[in-house]
């Protein structure tokens, strides 16, 4: 069975749109037939990139978003990109607790929940340019399968 799909989003780096970011996505990955965990997750994951591209990349300004998202089997794929400011070291930025932002009470842990939970995070940034962040994560990978180990036969 053809179990791909695609969209594509566009929308403007304004606060309030971070919660429609997040819904269109989990709507989306609805036809996966996620748990409340993993849509929850999910969800949490695009809030945080979304976040970023607002306070970080475009800061005071105003610019656009773009949110590409893919399933590939039970695999789907969030890409999550603004061409604002960009990253200078990425693997600083990526580690816990680090913000260039800590004035406005940010905690530097966004990346790291992305990483918790998804299976999978990818940063590309060129300075002053712009950022991607491309996060993976199975669906119903923990899910009671209906099959035996035990016999090798269809437990149901
Ligand atoms: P928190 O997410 O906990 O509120 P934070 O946003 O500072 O705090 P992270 O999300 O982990 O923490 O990001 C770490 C740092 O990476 C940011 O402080 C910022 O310097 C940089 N950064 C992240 N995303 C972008 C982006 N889209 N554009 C430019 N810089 C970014
Ligand atoms: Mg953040």
């Amino acid at each position: 069975m053809d179990n791909t799909n695609r969209m594509i989003l566009e929308f403007e780096s304004k606060s309030k749109n971070e919660s429609f970011a997040r819904t269109v996505v989990a709507a989306f990955a609805a036809t996966l037939d996620p748990t409340i965990e993993e849509l929850a997750d999910i969800k949490t994951a695009v809030s945080e990139a979304v976040t970023n591209c607002i306070i970080h990349g475009y800061g005071d300004c105003s610019g656009m978003i773009t949110m590409r998202c893919t399933i590939n089997g039970d695999e789907l794929t969030v890409e999550v990109e603004d061409s604002g400011i960009g990253i200078e070291d990425i693997s600083k930025a990526m580690e816990p607790l680090y913000t260039t932002r800590p004035e406005l009470e940010r905690s530097g842990m966004g990346f790291s929940f992305m990483e918790a939970f998804m299976d999978q995070l990818e940063v590309e940034s060129v300075f002053g340019e712009g950022t991607v962040v491309r996060m993976k994560k199975t669906i119903g990978k923990h899910a009671f399968k209906g099959y035996s180990q035990k016999t090798g036969q269809d437990a149901v």
